[in-house]
């Protein structure tokens, strides 16, 4: 419908994505980019230990086996070091998190998976409009999600965005999100293995909503990061308690606080 196109269009100019494919939540987004990504039954899927649990759950809905890496302690995201450690024959992907709204480290984790073939998935349901280096994140590795839960920056009672630029795997996207039945042959797809997909619509009434709340999300954002260098400022002061700190190269969402 026209404020679900409208919504995709606002999303991917926004922050500049080749493509935006609006779903009914950040978890069945997930569901979409791993099977977008063709993840087939014993491939394995290296996962954050430490987030919504959506984010390692949804490789097993494609037969993936999810592998936990560790943490880098400072932005609470997954360690590229550790992420080498995991790797194996069958990994197929990764699943980033950008854990509270803080970008994970992408150079070096695409500097990891690049060279050996490994898709790299951004759950950025925490992080709408962050910058990592300047770039947004979602769109850095090969496909990204957001949410538009209640809970989160901006919402539509439920909802999730699906980005990439990559004009194939938002082709299988956009067909997955559709019970993968989509005029498969008008798109030009004569292979559909492993193309199972359900009904992951956003609705149009959830669409109008999202397009009012998207014109408030630089507010929401800024007043936030507003807060937090206040709280930063204070709290660093007091022995035993050590805010985040984020370096001048990114923004931080702060979807939460976090404090060690
Ligand atoms: C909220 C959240 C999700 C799931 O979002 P829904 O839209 O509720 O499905 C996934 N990953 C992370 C990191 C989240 O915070």
């Amino acid at each position: 419908g026209p404020e679900v196109r409208r919504f995709e269009d606002a999303w991917s100019n926004k922050f500049g994505f080749r493509h935006a494919i609006s779903v009914n939540s950040a978890t069945t987004g997930l569901m979409t980019a791993v099977g977008a990504l063709g993840v087939e039954p014993g491939d394995e899927v290296i996962v954050t230990p430490y987030s919504m649990s959506a984010s390692a759950t949804v490789a097993l809905f494609y037969g993936g086996i999810p592998v936990f890496a560790d943490l880098d302690p400072e932005n609470n995201c997954l360690d590229p070091k550790s992420i080498e450690e995991r790797i194996t024959s069958r990994t197929k992907a990764i699943i980033v998190v950008h854990l509270f709204g803080h970008p994970a480290d992408m150079d070096r984790i695409l500097a990891v998976a690049k060279p050996r073939g490994i898709k790299v998935i951004e759950d950025a349901a925490q992080a709408p409009g962050v910058l990592y280096k300047g770039r947004p994140v979602g769109g850095i590795g090969d496909i990204g999600c957001f949410s538009l839960n209640y809970h989160k920056h901006i919402h539509a009672g439920e909802g999730g965005i699906v980005v990439t630029n990559d004009d194939d795997i938002a082709l299988r996207a956009r067909l997955i999100r559709n019970h993968g039945e989509n005029a498969f042959e008008a798109y030009g797809i004569t292979d559909i293995g492993n193309l199972i997909g359900s009904n992951y619509r956003l609705t149009e009434l959830q669409a109008a909503i999202a397009n009012e709340q998207l014109k408030r999300l630089d507010d929401i954002l800024g007043h936030r990061q507003e807060l937090a260098g206040y709280m930063t400022e204070r709290l660093a002061v007091l022995d035993g308690i050590t805010p985040q700190r984020i370096s001048s190269l990114h923004t931080h969402a702060y979807y939460l606080f976090p404090v060690r």
